[in-house]
C-alpha cells in the first residue's frame, strides 16, 4: 500500500515538474509581460532635424521629463546650413539625454514605389552617420513626406524597424493636420498614424482634439517640425505656441513617451493580417465590431 502511495506522489511530483518546465519554456518564448495601456499617454515625434529641436524643444522635454522620438535626415539643406539643421554632434547628445534617435533617410525620400530600390541604401546611410557618433541603429522609422507603398512594409522590417509613423493621411487630408490615435492590435506597428500634425496655425484646441483621443487602449501619437521652423513655413510652431503645448501635456497629466517605449505596451511582432483594412474602414465610416 505504501509503495503504490508513494509511486502516486512519485507521479504527481513528476507531472508538476513537467508543467513547471512547460511554463518556463512559455514564459521564455513570449516576450517579457506587457504593461497596460493607461490613458492619457502620448508619443512626441519631432521630424527633419531642425535645430530649434536642440535649443527650444531638448530643454522644455528635459524639465518636463517627457521622452521622445527625433527623426533625423539629411536632406533639404542640412549639411550645410547650421542655423536652422542639428549637427550630428547635438544628435548624439540627444542620444545620451535618454531621447530616440530615429530614422528618416538620408535625403527625406518618399517611400513611393519607385524610390523602394533606393530604400535599403537611404536607411544605411542614416544608420551608418549615427554609429559614426555613437547613436545604436534605430528601430522606429518615419515616412518622408507620407510616401508609403505596401512593399515597403517588408523592406522596412528586413531594415530592423519595429515601429513607423506615418502622418494623418490618408484617413484625413494632410492640410488640416489632423489625425486618429493608434489602436494597437488594429493598426499595423509599421503604420502607426499621427493623431496630431502641428500646424502653424493651430491653436491649443487642435492639441487637445488629437490628445482626447488617448483613452481606452489608444495612444496619441504627436508629429512636430521645427518650433520654429522657418525653413518650412507649412509645418512650423512657433516657439510660444509649443510651450504653450507642452505645459498643457504636463498639467493635465499626459505621460509622453519615444516611440520605441511603445514596446512597453504594444507587441509590436503582432501584425494584422491586412494592413490597410483597419484604414479602410475609418474611411467608410462604417460601425466596427466591438472589441476588434
Ligand atoms: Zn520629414
Amino acid at each position: 500500500m505504501d509503495h503504490i502511495l508513494s509511486r502516486a506522489a512519485g507521479c504527481r511530483a513528476a507531472a508538476y515538474i513537467a508543467f513547471a518546465i512547460t511554463a518556463l519554456s512559455a514564459a521564455q518564448a513570449q516576450p517579457s509581460r506587457l504593461e497596460s495601456i493607461p490613458d492619457k499617454l502620448v508619443v512626441l515625434t519631432f521630424d527633419d532635424a531642425k535645430a530649434s529641436h536642440y535649443t527650444v524643444v531638448r530643454p522644455l522635454l528635459k524639465k518636463y521629463g517627457f521622452g521622445a522620438t527625433f527623426f533625423i535626415t539629411e536632406g533639404f539643406t542640412f549639411r550645410t546650413n547650421k542655423e536652422d539643421y542639428l549637427t550630428w554632434d547635438q544628435i548624439s547628445e540627444l542620444h545620451r539625454d535618454g531621447f530616440e534617435i530615429g530614422n528618416h533617410t538620408r535625403d527625406h525620400m518618399g517611400a513611393s514605389k519607385a524610390n523602394l530600390p533606393r530604400l535599403k541604401e537611404q536607411v544605411e546611410a542614416i544608420n551608418a552617420q549615427l554609429a559614426a557618433h555613437g547613436v545604436p541603429p534605430p528601430v522606429s522609422f518615419a515616412y518622408p513626406g507620407n510616401a508609403i507603398d505596401p512593399s515597403g512594409l517588408v523592406i522596412l522590417e528586413e531594415l530592423g524597424f519595429r515601429f513607423a509613423r506615418r502622418g494623418g493621411a490618408p484617413e484625413y487630408p494632410y492640410e488640416e493636420g489632423n489625425g486618429v490615435a493608434y489602436e494597437p492590435g488594429r493598426d499595423h506597428p509599421l503604420l502607426l498614424p499621427s493623431a496630431g500634425d502641428a500646424r502653424p496655425f493651430w491653436t491649443l484646441e487642435n492639441l487637445k482634439r488629437a490628445t482626447s483621443q488617448a483613452k481606452n487602449g489608444r495612444i496619441a501619437i504627436l508629429q512636430f517640425h521645427g518650433a520654429p521652423d522657418l525653413e518650412h513655413p507649412w509645418v512650423h510652431t512657433p516657439r510660444e505656441r509649443f510651450e504653450e503645448y507642452m505645459k498643457y501635456l504636463h498639467d493635465e497629466g499626459f505621460k509622453a513617451i519615444a516611440v520605441r517605449d511603445l514596446a512597453r505596451y504594444v507587441d509590436w511582432r503582432h501584425k494584422p493580417d491586412d494592413p490597410w483594412m483597419i484604414i479602410e474602414q475609418r474611411k467608410s465610416g462604417l460601425p466596427r465590431q466591438p472589441g476588434r
